[in-house]
């Protein structure tokens, strides 16, 4: 019998981390003064040795052994042949994916909590604060807290609070804290509920509440923590691809297509950015990224300066913004909802490197649905995005009778988002395009910000 998925042994486990500044140019962050920001003006709300990660630009970086051996709890993760799949769809292409899905959490997202709170635990911090949407972030820091003995706080989007009670529970049961955002603790939750004491409230509220807390601990103690967007988040997530592209060599295989969703980018970028290495080196690869058409930043929006979050309290960066004030409509890839995207996935796409794509959330669980019924795993929602183009790619394969080898990212399993399927099969799932109309209103407010250049790194 042929093995589905190859195994790494854990001796083999990447032990850098690939850093694409190496690689490319990049327009800086600014501060409110328009001009580049310095590092230490970031130090109230992260640790300085992460900040000094964020702007290195040393190709290859150590992985800690303690973050390693946490990361052994689950990885190297495995990568498998989707070939019940395949044969559902009829196609000569050999389709392969990293699961993610096995983390404890459930997703990629602690490749990165493991090693910020590894990071901010020997520079003496003992709190870590951050926002959550649909949960997946907070319940992947609040265990990475748990295995390094941090205190963790959660401010978890009000209506998420109330539809998703059992990523609360997760974090809990870490030993993490899960507050509702708006909350009564901060002076930006105290303002949003006067404003609006019904408020469904937001990632960009929730996001103030958490840095409000962080910047706000006079002993020091306390530290911010982003899963997504930032260059050292990437930079973590960069094992998946490393772990793939040594898998891959071992049954001598090489991706003709490389696909993953794109929230943030964080994913996506974890994947694919040890093969954009190849393509910069000359090698014949399509990279892309997908996000939902209902918040289609890489795809439609301009390549602009703006803040990471509604309450502009993050520096102004250079990447595909929908506009910091931009509330997509209320699909089911939470973690697919961000008006913008990583500066180093907005870079790349400008520079031709990758493809952006978008699809339509029911596209996406159909392909989910699928996937569910000959591989078994339940995908979760933000998957399903990639599951679409895969889908695409494979029967654009069967009409050119071409074996292509298509490798995506599986980044996590749906079963505490199993109420997104049970609505999809009562056909109430409905699609939402942006119009362009909305699209201006919304991207109104970077209007008289400061513009990027044109960068060419090649
Ligand atoms: C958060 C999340 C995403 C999207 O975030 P990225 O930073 O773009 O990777 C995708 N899939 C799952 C399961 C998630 O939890």
């Amino acid at each position: 019998m042929r093995a589905k998925s190859v195994i790494l042994p854990a001796t083999e486990i990447p032990r850098q981390w690939y850093n694409i500044l190496s690689d490319i140019k990049m327009n800086p962050p600014l501060g409110p003064d328009g001009k580049p920001i310095q590092p230490d003006a970031l130090a109230p709300v992260f640790p300085m040795n992460l900040i000094e990660q964020e702007v290195s630009t040393q190709r290859w970086i150590d992985i800690p052994e303690p973050v390693l051996d946490v990361l052994s709890i689950w990885r190297p993760a495995p990568l498998t042949r989707a070939d019940r799949f395949e044969k559902a769809l009829g196609t000569p292409a050999r389709i392969y994916f990293k699961y993610e899905g096995c983390s404890p959490p459930g997703s990629h997202k602690p490749n990165t909590a493991v090693a910020q709170v590894y990071y901010n635990k020997v520079f003496g911090i003992k709190n870590m604060t951050t926002e959550t949407g649909a949960g997946q972030w907070g319940s992947a820091l609040a265990f990475a807290c748990a295995q390094f003995g941090m205190n963790c706080k959660v401010y978890m989007v009000r209506i998420s609070f109330d539809q998703k009670p059992y990523r609360k529970a997760m974090m809990e049961t870490w030993g993490g804290t899960c507050v509702a955002s708006p909350s009564t603790q901060t002076q930006a939750g105290r303002d949003a509920l006067a404003r609006d004491p019904e408020t469904p409230g937001s990632l960009g509220i929730a996001i103030s509440e958490a840095i409000e807390e962080a910047v706000g601990d006079t002993t020091g103690q306390t530290r911010y923590s982003l899963g997504s967007v930032l260059n050292h988040v990437m930079l973590h997530q960069t094992i998946i691809g490393l772990e793939a592209k040594k898998q891959l060599a071992m049954i001598n295989e090489y991706p003709d297509i490389i696909i993953g969703c794109a929230g943030g980018g964080s994913n996506f970028a974890g994947l694919a950015f040890p093969f954009v290495q190849d393509k910069i080196n000359g090698k014949q690869i399509e990279i892309y990224p997908v996000e939902p058409k209902a918040c289609p930043s890489l795809t439609r929006a301009p390549f602009v300066y703006d803040h990471g979050d509604t309450a502009r309290y993050t520096p102004l960066l250079p990447m595909h913004s929908l506009g910091h004030a931009f509330v997509p409509a209320p699909i089911h890839a939470g973690g697919l909802r961000y008006h913008g995207m990583a500066p180093t996935v907005s870079q790349l796409a400008n520079e031709g490197l990758i493809t952006p794509k978008s699809v339509f959330q029911t596209e996406a669980f159909q392909a989910g649905l699928l996937w569910a019924r000959t591989e078994g795993v339940i995908p979760a929602p933000e998957t399903t995005n990639a599951l679409a183009l895969v889908v695409q790619e494979a029967l654009k394969a069967k009409e050119e009778g071409k074996e292509k080898v298509i490798v995506f990212n599986f980044t996590g399993h749906g079963l505490l988002d199993l109420a997104g399927y049970e609505k999809f099969m009562a056909g109430k799932i409905m699609d939402f395009a942006l119009s362009d109309e909305d699209m201006a209103k919304s991207m109104s407010v970077f209007a008289d910000f400061p513009k990027p250049q044109d960068l060419k790194s090649f």
